[in-house]
């Protein structure tokens, strides 16, 4: 595997390429500067717990400038103004320059966030690339309704962009995330972007900001600002300049932000936050199925050394509580912020294991009886993200798929994402979709135009 430290070697066959990191200043109005106040931080490997390099720490100052560049860019500038094929066109370059680079970007979320070279690789970067051109195609798309109104009237609505954007992104999927929030914004809607990227994975952001402006995207719209939560985060959320505030991370920040948001301007927020998503499997299921598809739901993604700590407390608060622990529950290797995959059986709804979300290599086995039961169980939380559901039953897996409050459900598959699926939470996971055409309702907003038809007096 490449280290932080230039050097490459093969992992499970394939050539990783060596890692270098371009770009370390934030990105306003189309230019890479440093921070107002001169600060940088660093960013670790968490593989290794190495440092990778020192990136520029953006804060309110910085945020502020960004917002002005935005603000400029969506008032004055082309952006919103070209048509949405002119703006698709941009789009379009900009997912061929990233496939140009698939694993330059690879190797730089595998170092920031610990993501496997090949994942980024197959998945997350060419997912990137699918999500920027399913907006830009969805650009010169977006319409309006004429109204029939009850009076000699006629009404039509525009569908307008709402404005200045803010994203506030976490580090767990770098690639997807920054995506998710920017394509819509940018390709549909005509909206202007700042994006504060989590602190712990800068890198692939500022190098997209790159490609952006290679790609033709105007100076100013899109705003690429790391730097820390309570600074640089909460400048974007109290932000009276900025229209919109998308964010996704943890349902305690998200609460902040919708409080800053509601203290500044009242912007509109969306948030994707935590989840307890359960697997459901039923007595008829292939075994085998239910065995990959649980465990690929609870082993899939990677941990920070915050959830590293996090992680192991809640498997010591697990055993704690009663539950049993079958296997796993250490951390692993000398270096970096391995836990081992951690199984519990005996847990109880009402434990801390069973409500709290884990992000971490840690299963909860539930046992159930009856379908109702299981619907029961698997709403018993304030959660809502997702669920999966296996059964070769289709009755069952539509009945059940009907009864839980929660924004995805995934038959017989988990993880079944593509551009054209929204996602996003019920309940306590949060509001507003990313991906599909709901995303785009985000970045809209709706004005009405009214008119009497001829000869009709009005007053
Ligand atoms: P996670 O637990 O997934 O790391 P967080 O909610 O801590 O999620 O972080 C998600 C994003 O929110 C990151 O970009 C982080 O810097 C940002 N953030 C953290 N605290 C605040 C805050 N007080 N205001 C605004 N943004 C914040």
């Amino acid at each position: 595997m490449a280290g932080a430290n230039g050097s490459s070697e093969k992992h499970e066959g394939f050539e990783v390429p060596k890692v270098e990191v371009k770009f370390t200043k934030l990105f306003i109005n189309g230019q890479f500067v440093d921070a107002v106040s001169g600060k940088t931080f660093e960013t670790r490997d968490p593989r290794t717990g190495e440092v990778i390099t020192r990136i520029a720490e953006g804060d309110k100052a910085d945020i502020d400038l960004a917002v002005k560049a935005a603000r400029e860019a969506f008032d004055n500038g082309p952006w919103p103004r070209m048509t949405g094929y002119e703006r698709g066109r941009i789009l379009h370059r900009f997912a061929d320059l990233i496939d140009q680079h698939i694993e330059e970007l690879a190797i730089l979320d595998t170092v920031d966030a610990g993501k496997l070279f090949m994942v980024g690789k197959l998945r997350d970067i060419p997912g990137a690339a699918h999500l920027l051109r399913y907006y830009a195609g969805a650009a010169d798309k977006i319409h309006g309704a004429t109204l029939k109104m009850s009076q000699r009237m006629q009404a039509y609505t525009l569908k307008e962009p709402v404005g200045v954007v803010g994203h506030i992104v976490p580090w767990n999927y770098p690639s997807t995330m920054f995506f998710f929030k920017v394509s819509p914004a940018l390709a549909a809607a005509g909206c202007t972007v700042v994006v504060k990227p989590a602190e712990q994975t800068p890198l692939s952001a500022l190098f997209y900001a790159h490609l952006a402006k290679e790609a033709g995207v105007p100076d100013g719209v899109l705003n690429v600002v790391p730097g820390f939560g309570p600074t640089a985060g909460a400048a974007v959320a109290s932000h009276m300049d900025i229209d919109k505030l998308s964010f996704t991370g943890s349902t305690e920040v998200g609460r902040l932000v919708m409080e800053a948001a509601a203290k500044s301007n009242l912007k509109p927020v969306s948030l994707e936050l935590g989840g307890k998503s359960p697997v459901i499997v039923f007595d008829d299921a292939d075994v085998d199925m239910a065995v990959n598809l649980v465990n690929f739901a609870t082993y899939t993604n990677k941990v920070d050394k915050d959830q590293y700590e996090k992680v192991l407390k809640y498997i010591n608060l697990g055993q704690r509580e009663g539950a049993t622990l079958v296997t796993g529950g250490k951390p692993c290797g000398d270096k970096g912020y391995y836990i081992e995959p951690t199984i519990f059986t005996d847990v109880k709804d009402d434990m801390t294991i069973a409500q709290d979300e884990i992000f971490g290599p840690v299963m909860s086995l539930i046992k159930f009886k009856t379908v109702e039961e299981a619907i029961q169980k698997a709403n018993n939380t304030r959660y809502g993200l997702a669920a999966g559901i296996v059964t070769k039953n289709i009755d069952i897996a539509n009945t059940v798929s009907r009864s839980i409050r929660a924004g995805v459900i995934w038959i017989n598959c988990y993880f079944a994402f593509d551009p054209d699926a929204p996602f996003g939470g019920y309940k306590m996971s949060g509001f507003g979709k990313d991906m599909g055409m709901d995303a785009l309702e985000k970045y809209l907003q709706t004005k009405t135009v009214a008119t009497p038809l001829y000869n009709t007096p009005w007053l």
